[in-house]
C-alpha cells in the first residue's frame, strides 16, 4: 500500500464511506481496507453510511465517545491527560511484565532484559571470555 493510498483510505473512511465502498473507489480488496481501518482506529463520522462498533471511536482511557475531525488523524483519547494517564499506566506494565533479572554466568553480574533477546551474559566481554575459554 502505498503512502498516497492510506491518505486517501483515512479521507474516504472519514467522509463516511464503508470499506466495500472504499475499496471499489480505490480498486482494493475489501480486506486490505477493513485491517488498515482496524489498525488505524479509523471510525468514519457518517454512521448511516459506516456500521461499526463504537468502542472504535471511545478514548482508550476513560471510554468517553470522541468526536473525530474529517480529513484529521483519528484521534483515540478525547484529551491529552487521557493520552498521558494511559501511556504512563501502560509503559509501566509493560517494563514490569517483560522485564527479568538474569545472571551472568560468566562474573555473576545481574543485569535485566527481556526474555526474547535471549541473552545470555551482562556484557560482549564475558561473551568472550565463555566463547574462547578466557575462563579458569
Ligand atoms: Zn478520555
Ligand atoms: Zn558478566
Amino acid at each position: 500500500m502505498t503512502e498516497l493510498e492510506k491518505q486517501k483510505i483515512i479521507k474516504l473512511r472519514n467522509g463516511g464511506y464503508g470499506y466495500i465502498r472504499i475499496a471499489q473507489t480505490l480498486g482494493m480488496s475489501e480486506n486490505t481496507v477493513k485491517s488498515f481501518c482496524r489498525r488505524n482506529s479509523l471510525c468514519g463520522e457518517n454512521k448511516s453510511a459506516v456500521k461499526i462498533k463504537d468502542s472504535g471511536c471511545r478514548c482508550r482511557q476513560c471510554g468517553k465517545k470522541i468526536t473525530q475531525t474529517a480529513g484529521r488523524k483519528p484521534k483515540v483519547f478525547c484529551s491529552d491527560s487521557c493520552r498521558i494517564a494511559y501511556w504512563t499506566a501502560n509503559q509501566d506494565k509493560v517494563v514490569r511484565r517483560t522485564a527479568v533479572e538474569f545472571e551472568c554466568p560468566v562474573c555473576h553480574e545481574k543485569f535485566k532484559d527481556y526474555p526474547r533477546n535471549n541473552r545470555k551474559y551482562c556484557s560482549r566481554e564475558c561473551y568472550i571470555k565463555r566463547r574462547y575459554g578466557d575462563e579458569p
